[in-house]
């Protein structure tokens, strides 16, 4: 099943691991300049000379200098630069304040493109709207709502298709890539009565236990920077839950679709009554034989659909933000379209190229060992190439 995540989040946050390197960063003589953002770099035949930047009363900032590390965290914050580099299906990265300008700022001084349209897709969750509208119904229990992302219920697209296999749906990345892929970028959750009855009962452990197997051997860990271990997660998962009851308060929102057969279903949620009924004919027929001549999942984890009513939860693919844009060698050192380094010019993390192939890693943690990997890697060609 592959719980336990994989264990990430720090102790206290991610702030605090940020706070050391300032720290570090100061002790060894840096300066921080906090919002005074770079918007131009200079350089002349000899590399890079200079960086500008705006200070916070508008005025600027000129810093003479032999090297500059471009790391602004990506473009997942530019609706224009993810029309163009990403497609006509995106959805805003997570940190609106990272807009490419780094990106931008290489591109101008002839940096090549690499890794351009690779996306750091993770997980299932709802638009921020959408969240707003539970939130306003449920307050913080809005959040149970995720629930049905960590279990192997039908998953069909906008269409009313299924569309991959379910059992991988707790490998975030994997499908948050899948679902980004479909129309619109969502995809609804199916689930029937027979199912809610049972979690009414027994909790959600009675689709799958999925603690079971650390119990007498358990495990500690961060998630979302909470203390967790895997005797809460069992307990939690093994005490009975009323969905039924939360899910029809949001059938007012964009959220929860309802239907008493599958054909009322896919008119609430206005997917075509046929498709979608074949879609549930084959996904029970899978399990039915213990063969899923579509995608070949694991049938003994899947869900059957078969009591109504019927309820259909619509999740769209979370974007973490983007992930490259500028060709680097192996030192972090730029590179030009013809791969002849720009002296003096450096890129790391989600801005510097060809790290990933066309989607979020398959391990969680990846890409923030690579920006502090790169990061450092990037610190120490520059202080060796300005000697
Ligand atoms: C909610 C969330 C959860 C995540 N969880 C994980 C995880 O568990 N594991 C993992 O590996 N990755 C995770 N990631 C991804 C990871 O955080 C990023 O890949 C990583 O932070 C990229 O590092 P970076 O230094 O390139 O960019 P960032 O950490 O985004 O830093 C870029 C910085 O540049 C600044 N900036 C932008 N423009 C300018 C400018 N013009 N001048 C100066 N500064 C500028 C920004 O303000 C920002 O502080 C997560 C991302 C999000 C949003």
């Amino acid at each position: 099943v592959g719980m336990p995540a994989t264990l990430h989040g720090y102790n206290e946050g991610g702030s605090v691991a940020l706070k050391k390197l300032v720290q570090e960063f100061e002790n060894a003589g840096g300066e921080v300049r906090w919002l005074t953002p770079a918007y131009e770099i200079q350089k002349d035949d000899n590399g890079v000379k200079a960086v500008l930047a705006k200070k916070e009363d508008g005025s600027t900032l000129k810093i003479n200098t032999k090297a500059a590390i471009i790391a602004t965290g990506g473009y997942g914050g530019n609706k224009e630069m993810l029309e163009k580099y990403i497609g006509d299906q995106y959805t805003m990265g997570e940190v609106l304040q990272n807009t490419g300008d780094g990106i931008n700022m290489a591109y101008s001084l002839g940096a090549g493109r690499s890794g351009l349209g690779v996306t750091q897709y993770f997980w299932e969750i709802f638009k921020p709207e959408e969240i707003g509208q539970m939130a306003q119904i449920l307050g913080n229990d809005w959040f149970s709502m995720t629930t049905f992302t960590m279990f192997p219920f039908l998953r069909v697209n906008a269409l009313g298709q299924r569309y991959s296999d379910e059992t991988k749906v707790t490998s975030f990345s994997e499908h948050g890539g899948e679902i980004a892929q479909q129309p619109g970028q969502y995809e609804y959750a199916i689930i029937d009565s027979s199912i809610l009855k049972k979690i009414a009962q027994s909790g959600v452990a009675v689709i799958e236990d999925q603690y079971a197997s650390w119990v007498g051997n358990e495990q500690f860990y961060m998630e979302f920077n909470e203390p967790n271990s895997t005797d809460a997660m069992y307990a939690q998962q093994h005490t009975p839950v009323d969905f039924t009851t939360t899910l029809d308060k949001l059938l007012d929102t964009k959220v929860v679709y309802k239907g008493n057969t599958i054909e009322e279903l896919a008119k609430a949620m206005d997917v075509d009554v046929n498709t979608l009924q074949a879609s549930v004919n084959q996904y029970n027929q899978a399990i039915a034989t213990g063969h899923d001549d579509a995608y070949a999942a694991n049938t003994s984890r899947l869900v059957e659909v078969k009591e109504g009513p019927y309820y259909a939860v619509k999740y769209v693919a979370r974007n973490l933000g983007t992930l490259g844009g500028i060709r680097i060698n192996e030192n972090m050192q730029v590179l030009d379209k013809d791969f002849n380094v720009i002296k003096g010019l450096y890129a790391a993390g989600a801005d510097a190229g060809g790290m990933y192939g066309k989607a979020y890693v398959d391990f969680e943690g990846g890409t923030l060992g690579f920006a502090y990997t790169s990061g450092r890697l990037a610190g120490e060609q520059a202080a060796k190439d300005i000697k």
